[in-house]
């Protein structure tokens, strides 16, 4: 069986999540949609990508352009089991009825409140609750990088307390219009950022507190993470634990990865497309043990860490898949993500 599945939204994530499932042996791309007729839209159909109009008042402009289309949303919708909504922040919660009256299964962003679907989701978190769900909401970048590592050393050490600081990049490398862009910004002032909470909605039984600082940059966030642990970890064994996972890498800094840039160059060299990094990249000389008290420094790529999540949840949702291990494999493989 094959899952027919639709992209609202075909920018940053829209793009990358497109790209995915036209590598997915159990999935076919129906379509995806845009709001106007730019490079965007041109370059998907070059790639045999079905477009459609985000609305009927848009299809004058493709027309204007000279530029066909498949339809509207509304005729994309008619043809998916699975829509994935990939449009701006606060935005996805407005189509949410226009998915119900089709009866198609949704999949919401992180810029989406928990709430839209009930359920906020990360592959190696609680992949099982979303078996045959009509609404999940992948869980933001932050969140999805924060999501793996608590996991991987919650499940090894148990975690009694986890205390983490966020530098997120300002803006993505194509939001020329986005700051800041001379200054570091806490994002909140206050305590704490909305990423622990956020993390509670996948892994309700970790202590967390974050707080986040906005940086000049676009490549990568950073996590500084102090963990108190239920019992003591050696600074080996911790490693050991975390490179068992595909999308954790643990780089290291004796080979000239140590800082986001180098994590980009490395993303470069592999040949990344879009030099995509969906792994959570751990700096290997930055885990440190005292006990029970460790310490480490993770990076995000921010465009495409949920990519693989997104895969996941489809497979969950439509029960492609009914083990987390088992599409987690698929999608890695695809994906070619792990390895060094
Ligand atoms: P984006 O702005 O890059 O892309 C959104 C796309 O939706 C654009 O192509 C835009 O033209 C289109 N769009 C705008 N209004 C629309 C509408 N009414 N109907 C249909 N399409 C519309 O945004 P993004 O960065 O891809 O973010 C999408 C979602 O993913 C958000 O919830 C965001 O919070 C979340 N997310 C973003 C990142 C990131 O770093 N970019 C990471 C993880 C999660």
């Amino acid at each position: 069986m094959k899952v027919r599945v639709g992209i609202n939204g075909y920018g940053t994530i829209g793009k990358r999540v497109a790209d995915a499932v036209l590598m997915q042996r159990d999935m076919i791309l129906a379509g995806v949609t845009k709001t106007k007729p730019n490079f965007e839209a041109r370059v998907a159909k070059q790639k045999g990508i079905r477009v459609y109009a985000a609305s009927a008042d848009r299809l004058q402009a493709f027309s204007d352009a000279g530029m066909e289309v498949h339809g509207t949303l509304e005729d994309l919708l008619r043809e998916v089991d699975i829509i994935v909504d990939c449009t701006p922040g606060k935005v996805g919660a407005t189509y949410k009825p226009l998915y119900e009256k089709y009866k198609v299964k949704a999949i919401f962003q992180g810029g989406e409140k928990h709430d839209v679907a009930g359920f906020s989701f990360n592959a190696v978190c609680n992949y099982d609750g979303a078996l045959g769900r009509d609404l999940v909401r992948v869980v933001s970048c932050n969140t999805t990088g924060l999501c793996r590592s608590l996991y991987a050393v919650d499940k090894a050490f148990g975690i009694r307390k986890a205390r983490a600081v966020l530098i997120r990049r300002g803006a993505d490398p194509s939001e020329d219009k986005k700051g800041p862009i001379n200054s570091i910004l806490p994002d909140p002032v206050g305590i704490p950022s909305h990423h622990g909470p956020d993390i509670q909605k996948v892994l309700p039984n970790i202590d967390i507190t974050t707080s986040a600082f906005a940086v000049p940059t676009t490549l990568m966030h950073i996590h500084w993470l102090n963990l108190d642990l239920q019992k003591d970890a050696t600074e080996s064994e911790i490693v050991s634990i975390l490179s068992k996972y595909a999308r954790i890498k643990v780089v290291p800094a004796s080979e000239g990865i140590d800082s986001t840039a180098q994590v980009i160059e490395y993303a470069r060299d592999l040949g990344r497309r879009r030099y995509d990094m969906p792994e959570l990249v751990i700096f290997k000389e930055s885990i440190k043990s005292f006990g029970r008290e460790i310490y480490l420094t993770q990076a995000v790529h921010q465009e495409s860490i949920v990519v693989p999540e997104n895969i996941d949840a489809i497979r969950a949702m439509t029960n492609l898949c009914n083990t987390a291990e088992e599409s987690m494999r698929m999608t890695d493989e695809s994906l070619g993500l792990g390895g060094t």
